[in-house]
């Protein structure tokens, strides 16, 4: 992703009451925080945030956590929300690494991973959300029957994630395809912004759900 400073992004982000600033300080509290016991979604490198507001429009009953780890792209996201003001959405701006420290166990309900960063070198593998080591920091934090859906045009970064679910020690696919668009998964399905521009582009959209095996 090209990234641009954003003036004032901090300042934004600092203010806005829809970002949690004491992120570690909520975990085993989100219940609290949202104010009711409805279950919680989030989506791990939201971006400009289009995808997790539109499932927060659709489903007032259920509370989403947007998580970025750049102030630049982040404050878009509360620049729209300081519009809509959705009481179910709230962002974090952090490093992913970090999530277990903010979630306890199974606090979440379902994880969303959309068109993430493909880190091609493999010395950079660890890095990737879709990685052993991301993948045994969701169990930390998911329920047990709580879904993982990934989705991206990138065939490599794919692949690769479908090894890593056989590769790691508590996970089996659910599901997949290659050409999300032309099957019977597109029923539903929200566009984020990088789906929408590569979906223009032709690119075929590939898309995993994957879930605790015991
Ligand atoms: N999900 C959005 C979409 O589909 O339109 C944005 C996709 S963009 C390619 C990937 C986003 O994930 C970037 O905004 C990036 O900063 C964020 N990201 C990547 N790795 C992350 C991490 N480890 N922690 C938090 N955010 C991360």
């Amino acid at each position: 992703m090209r990234l641009r400073n954003v003036p004032g992004s901090r300042d934004t982000i600092a203010e806005s009451q829809f970002t949690i600033k004491n992120e570690t300080e909520c975990k085993g509290k989100w219940n609290e925080i949202f104010g009711n016991d409805n279950p919680i979604f989030i989506e791990v490198g939201m971006g400009k945030g289009q995808f997790i507001m539109t499932l927060a429009q659709q489903n007032p009953d259920i509370n989403y956590v947007g998580i970025e780890k750049y102030s630049s792209v982040l404050v878009r996201a509360i620049e729209k929300q300081e519009e809509l003001n959705l009481p179910n959405l709230y962002f974090i701006r952090m490093e992913a690494e970090y999530i277990a420290d903010v979630f306890a166990t199974e606090e979440v309900s379902g994880i969303y991973l959309n068109f993430s960063d493909p880190w091609p070198k493999d010395r950079h593998a660890k890095r990737r959300l879709t990685s052993v080591q991301f993948l045994e920091r969701y169990e930390q934090i998911l329920k047990k029957e709580g879904h993982v859906i990934f989705k991206t045009d990138n065939r490599d970064l794919f692949d690769f994630s479908l090894e890593q679910v056989e590769e790691a020690e508590h996970w089996k696919l659910l599901n997949h395809t290659f050409d999300l668009h032309h099957s019977e998964y597109v029923e539903g399905n929200v566009m984020t912004e990088y789906e929408t521009r590569f979906v223009e582009k032709g690119n075929a959209i590939c898309r995993m759900e994957i879930m605790q095996e015991f």
